[in-house]
């Protein structure tokens, strides 16, 4: 099974801390914009005929700030286009600060069963410091319009001025409110950004305490009865993101827009960031991928073993053997012995053990320099 990866890149505001593909001021080009994108996902279509789907994901830039017709629209057409399973996982975020009652009466309509809102933090002063459009008020009012649909929330760490006791709020309002689903992760700084200026200024928590708040909002959320299935995503039983796990396996993907990635038949490939390029790129009949590689061996090793150790189930050594042919010890014989203290083996699962999965950068470097 395969995922699609919708890509809209709209923006009201463009937040202070994102290096994304987004559009904080071209909302008038969404129309046009999404019948490319029908254009790009038929041309797709096509070529993929005999791929099944089983996830669907709306990610962004902001794909609740466009009108919700193109949505049902998008859906329309992928339903029409590509072979989607009938119980398919068709996710869409969901910015607290863009919704209202008939966007998400047409979400539903289009077959839209899951969302995943960015409320980042609860703490209205930290998403004002974010440039977030939206304050905690309008998050518990998104999440009173979904009447019960399963949604995850964003929560970031890393805040200027965020406590310990500011991460406790916010798992706490997203619980409260019903999300099943809480995606915890760190703020990544992004030279050119202007939060950029902060983090020089020493304005924001260093990765200590950012490592110190990620522990407390763990046990918060395992005493909650939210599990761990990787490095930032928790969930309640049966609630995992299916589109992706199926990132996390190595799976294939098709990604349609401007900027979006694909992997299918061991070819990555990426479309051109470039609003105008795109548009003008699907017109005229062609695609927008400006970047294309097929993935060597070696390559496709490392990731297999990076993306599974991300994961807390771990990476099965028979999955592995049947992948490549190999052995994981023949192929990486220095860095299992380099990151052992930090590994556990049981039966035939390798994982990183529970208390350094957050800090599995360092231990993945090991493999990745024995990969080069
Ligand atoms: S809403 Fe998301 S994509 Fe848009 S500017 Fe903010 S962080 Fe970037």
């Amino acid at each position: 099974m395969a995922g699609i990866y919708i890509h809209v890149p709209f923006c009201r505001h463009k937040c202070s801390y994102c290096d994304f593909t987004s559009f904080p001021d071209k909302i008038e080009y969404a129309e046009a914009y999404m019948a490319c994108l029908y254009k790009e996902l038929k041309m797709r279509g096509e070529e993929l005929k005999n791929y099944e789907f089983d996830t669907v994901y709306f990610g962004g830039g902001t794909p609740s700030y466009i009108p919700p017709k193109l949505i049902l629209g998008a859906m329309n057409q992928i339903r029409s286009c590509f072979k989607l399973t009938k119980d398919a996982e068709i996710t869409l975020e969901l910015n607290p600060g863009t919704i209202g009652e008939s966007k998400v009466e047409t979400y539903l309509k289009a077959g839209v069963n899951r969302f995943s809102i960015g409320l980042q933090t609860a703490i209205d002063e930290q998403l004002a410091d974010l440039g977030r459009i939206h304050n905690a008020r309008d998050y518990v009012y998104a999440t009173k319009l979904l009447k019960g649909q399963n949604f995850s929330t964003d929560v970031m760490l890393g805040l200027k001025n965020q406590t310990k006791e500011d991460v406790r709020k916010t798992i706490e309002l997203a619980m409260a409110c019903g999300s099943k689903h809480i995606s915890m992760y760190a703020l990544t700084v992004e030279d050119g950004t202007p939060i950029f200026t902060d983090y020089l200024n020493g304005e924001l928590p260093d990765s200590d305490e950012v490592a110190e708040m990620y522990e407390f909002g763990r046990k918060i959320l395992e005493e909650n009865g939210f599990k761990r299935y990787e490095i930032s995503n928790f969930a309640k039983e049966g609630y995992e993101s299916r589109h992706n796990l199926n990132y996390w396996k190595r799976g294939e993907y098709i990604g349609v827009g401007v900027s979006a990635s694909s992997f299918m038949c061991g070819q990555r490939f990426t479309n051109t960031l470039d609003l105008d390029e795109y548009m003008k790129c699907v017109i005229s009949g062609f695609f927008p991928a400006v970047t294309s590689e097929r993935v060597e061996e070696d390559d496709a090793k490392f990731e297999f073993v990076m993306l599974a150790l991300r994961t807390s189930k771990g990476l099965s050594m028979q999955a592995y053997k049947e992948a490549f042919g190999t052995s994981l010890a023949d192929d990486f014989p220095v860095a299992l012995k380099k990151a052992a203290e930090y590994l556990e083996l049981n039966g035939d699962v390798l994982r990183i053990k529970d208390e350094y999965l957050y800090v599995q950068n360092s231990i993945l470097m090991h493999f990745m320099e024995e990969e080069r």
